[in-house]
């Protein structure tokens, strides 16, 4: 019954929003930093934490070691959109979902069809020229060379558009992430451990009651939902989206 009600409500919804983190990529293969088996359990290189390693001062001063990391632990090139990605776009195409925003850079959101997609920490199919105006996608990161990719056009470092410990948020990004959960009055929040600030403070612009959170284990934000489910997103949204049925609980 529960999710029935649940369901009903995201019907009525005139703007439903969702915002999430690296749990809604972890059925596509791709892991999170803070659960067992995710980034932040397995060891760093040598004595530098993960944080160290994906900092500003890293790319900066020790360029290698920080492409050498971010090559082998944040690009999942061959991830596919799982089921939460997949709901979620049909939700925005049937005209139900206003906006994604997401602390993913991996950017399975747009694979999956989402056109409303807001990247508070970037992503990494984009890519740009520390020296010069130039981009490149991805796979022109894959297939460099060298290990810390040059610019074609000049010869300077080539680094991902995301956000860098040490670095701040796009404040155009936010101003939109802040405008689209002010206009919310249903949000769904999912796969986020909640302490990754300024983009977990966020939240705190939903002034709506209709507040659903999907997560693994229990956040922060717990006691802030009017609902909690500890489950497998993927899980979850599919059965949100489905046609009711007797099973519902
Ligand atoms: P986090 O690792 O701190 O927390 C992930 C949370 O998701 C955990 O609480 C976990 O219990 C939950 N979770 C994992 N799989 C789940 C599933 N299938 N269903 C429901 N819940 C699930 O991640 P965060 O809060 O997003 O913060 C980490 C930062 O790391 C973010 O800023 C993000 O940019 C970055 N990151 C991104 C990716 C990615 O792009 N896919 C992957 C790892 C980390």
């Amino acid at each position: 019954m529960r999710l029935e009600s649940i369901r009903r409500k995201i019907k009525e919804a005139a703007s439903l929003v969702f915002f999430g983190g690296a749990g809604t990529s972890t059925e596509s293969g791709i892991p999170d930093f803070r659960t067992a088996g995710g980034l932040y359990s397995q060891p760093g290189v040598r004595h530098y934490t993960p944080e160290e390693l994906l900092s500003r001062r890293m790319l900066e001063q020790n360029p290698e070691l920080f492409f050498e990391y971010y090559r082998n632990h944040l690009l999942y090139p061959n991830a596919k959109p799982n089921r939460a990605h997949v709901v979620l776009s049909k939700w925005e195409r049937e005209g139900r979902l206003d906006t994604v925003i997401t602390q993913n850079i991996d950017g399975l959101h747009q694979m999956a069809g989402s056109q409303r997609v807001l990247e508070l920490h970037g992503s990494v199919h984009r890519n740009y020229c520390t020296n010069c105006d130039y981009t490149a996608g991805l796979d022109e990161i894959m297939k460099a060379f060298h290990l810390v990719p040059q610019c074609p056009q000049c010869g300077g470092m080539l680094r991902p558009d995301v956000v860098l410990y040490g670095e701040a948020l796009d404040s155009d990004v936010m101003h939109q992430a802040v405008q689209a959960l002010q206009r919310a009055d249903f949000l769904i929040v999912g796969g986020t451990s909640l302490v990754v600030y300024p983009a977990a403070g966020l939240i705190d612009y939903f002034q709506g009651e209709n507040l659903l959170l999907i997560n693994r284990e229990a956040t922060p934000y717990d006691h802030r939902a009017k609902w909690v489910i500890h489950d497998m997103i993927g899980e979850v949204l599919s059965q949100l989206s489905a046609e009711p049925s007797s099973n519902d609980h």
